[in-house]
């Protein structure tokens, strides 16, 4: 899983290692990967210093000294690994960027996972995507403002790219369960004391996964001892029969309008109902 904390982790880790360092090299073991041209990438890519790296809701963005764009994603299971031509995941690679002796290996990519942009592909790709749910500009007026025409269960509405950006399947439930509302509770009926509960919600719950270097299933470099340190303090996410950290209920995995989606049955029981 990669939703906002997992990619934030990445993004400094990245900005960290390779922000000012130059490209030397690009090797791509399957072309679907990254369909760029050999002539692309050798005008537009390598030589090219990496000015600074930009996490977009669940995008990531290396901004080259050329003004082009590296956008990256990752599905489920992909990873990055820091290395080097030694000391590499021993997982099918599909993608190594170099840097010197060190390289950036890419796990688990699948087509167009890694695509070089313009400034303006890169808005037309993720410009009509929400928010980020960290934005500062984001406040709580706003964040109610987002759902304004949403119908659906706010555990669905919160995933949704297209409202507000970075929340995946996890961190939805996570909120939920931190704002004690109920995951299938439609967004019409959430008065204001709910959406407030809601929204300090997400920033405790995704701040926290940040500090704690997010839930990813791969260390970044060997001896990485950060990154996915969150995994085992979900609170419901993917903990079904087990006792409810709050109130001793077991967690349940239930069906909210197609989607698995972890919740207390007894302390999420607050449909923040405006009186009809
Ligand atoms: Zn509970």
């Amino acid at each position: 899983m990669h939703e906002l904390p997992e990619l934030e982790n990445y993004r400094a880790l990245l900005a960290e290692q390779f922000a000012g360092a130059q490209i030397t090299g690009i090797e791509i073991t399957n072309g679907k990967v990254f369909q760029a041209s050999e002539e692309q990438i050798e005008r537009d890519v390598v030589g090219k210093v990496v000015w600074f790296v930009e996490r977009r809701g669940l995008h990531l963005v290396l901004h080259l000294d050329n003004g082009k764009r590296l956008l990256l994603h990752l599905g489920q299971g992909a990873y990055l690994y820091r290395g080097s031509e030694s000391d590499k995941p021993d997982r099918n690679v599909q993608m190594k960027l170099h840097f010197g002796e060190a390289v950036l290996y890419g796990v688990g990519l699948r087509a167009d996972d890694l695509q070089l942009l313009t400034v303006k592909e890169v808005e037309g790709k993720l410009g009509r995507l929400g928010p980020d749910a960290l934005d500062k500009r984001v406040t709580v007026d706003r964040f109610i403002a987002l759902f304004a025409k949403k119908r659906v269960a706010i555990r669905n509405a919160l995933s949704d790219q297209n409202v507000i950006s970075g929340i995946g399947a996890a961190y939805a439930d996570e909120i939920c369960f931190a704002a004690a509302i109920r995951p299938d509770t439609k967004v019409p009926v959430l008065e204001n004391e709910a959406w407030e509960r809601l929204y300090a919600a997400m920033h405790n719950v995704l701040k926290e996964a940040i500090s704690q270097g997010g839930a990813g299933e791969h260390p970044f470099f060997e001896g990485d001892s950060l990154t996915g340190k969150h995994r085992n303090h979900f609170q419901v996410f993917e903990r079904e029969g087990q006792p409810c950290s709050r109130c001793g209920a077991v967690i349940e995995k239930i069906d909210v309008s197609g989607r698995k989606v972890y919740a207390c049955p007894a302390c999420q029981q607050d449909e923040g109902l405006i009186a009809l």
